[in-house]
């Protein structure tokens, strides 16, 4: 989508994701959505300083990652599932890219709960590697099973696409992070337009891909707020990617702490802290759909009453 073409409405995005998931049979399946409008998070709210004692976001500040190597996903750990994309191709000197997709790994395990990934098939890791030293890499991109990257693309970039392979698996996620896209639109375009605005060049160059909504996205740029065709967003996979070292958790939580408590929310279903933050501020988050991720994963019981967040 280019700028200045007219935005999709979430019903449109949910049926082009739909479509595609259908294909490779995977997705949540689960019906009524719930959202709508919330209100604006004022400028200097004490939730602000909030989520950056959260629990799980204290250990993101400290880097102390896991060092995950064994069952994460329902099929294992991602160590089985990294594959060289082009056999004879050369490494770079010193990167394993193999170590480094499980170093990834560990960094989403820190994330994201137990539970969550143990659902979830392990996504197939392609690394590219250089055809020869002159030639440049391969941008990083992601499908509906797995992800494409290059062989020098560090940690957070691989996290990155990781997390795109999720919100494809995550469908409260999605529609939370969808509920946050509008509403951040909406108050950008009061008169209610809908018309896509432009991603910066340097952080887009096909000019055929530049139409993102309007709206602020202070730790994740512009280029958080890009309209995919299909359905995808960069949402999930820009706040994961920050998340993936100590110093950008740290920017992001201090300048959008919103958009880390949103994503958080649904990936930490039965942190009670994450929870108990989105709970006493729901009046500026995106309503959390009834059936919620506990429903799909079958730990209700062990979950804090989701039912009672409506
Ligand atoms: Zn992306």
């Amino acid at each position: 989508m280019k700028a200045g073409d007219k935005l999709p409405t979430i019903g449109d995005q949910r049926k082009s994701r739909q479509a595609q998931l259908s294909k490779y049979g995977i997705g949540e399946k689960l019906s009524t959505p719930a959202s709508g409008p919330f209100e604006k998070l004022p400028p200097w709210h004490p939730m602000v300083d909030r989520v950056a004692s959260l629990p799980c976001v204290r250990n993101l500040l400290q880097g102390n990652y896991q060092k995950m190597n064994g069952l994460v996903w329902a099929n294992g750990s991602i160590r089985d599932n990294v594959e060289q994309a082009n056999e004879g191709g050369y490494q770079l000197m010193g990167v394993d890219p193999k170590e480094r997709v499980v170093e990834a790994q560990g960094v989403l395990a820190t994330i994201v709960e137990a539970k969550v990934l143990k659902a979830i098939p392990s996504p197939k890791v392609s690394v590219v590697l250089r055809e020869d030293h002159l030639h440049a890499g391969v941008r990083a991109y992601h499908g509906e099973t797995g992800v494409v990257v290059d062989v020098s693309d560090e940690v957070p970039i691989i996290v990155h696409e990781i997390a795109h392979y999720l919100e494809w698996h995550l469908d409260a996620l999605w529609e939370a992070v969808m509920a946050l896209r509008e509403q951040r639109h909406a108050w950008a375009d009061p008169r209610g337009k809908r018309i896509a605005v432009e991603i910066p060049a340097e952080m887009e160059p096909r000019i055929e891909e530049r139409g993102r909504f309007a709206g602020d996205y202070p730790a994740t740029t512009p280029y958080c707020s890009k309209v995919y065709d299909f359905g995808a967003t960069e949402l999930v996979s820009m706040t994961l990617e920050k998340l993936a070292t100590k110093e950008t958790t740290s920017e992001l939580v201090h300048a959008d702490p919103l958009l880390a408590l949103v994503v958080l929310f649904h990936l930490r279903p039965n942190d009670k802290d994450v929870y108990a933050l989105y709970e006493e501020h729901r009046r500026y988050l995106p309503p959390p759909p009834s059936w919620g991720p506990f429903g799909y994963f079958g730990y209700s019981s062990e979950a804090v009453d989701y039912a009672r967040l409506g």
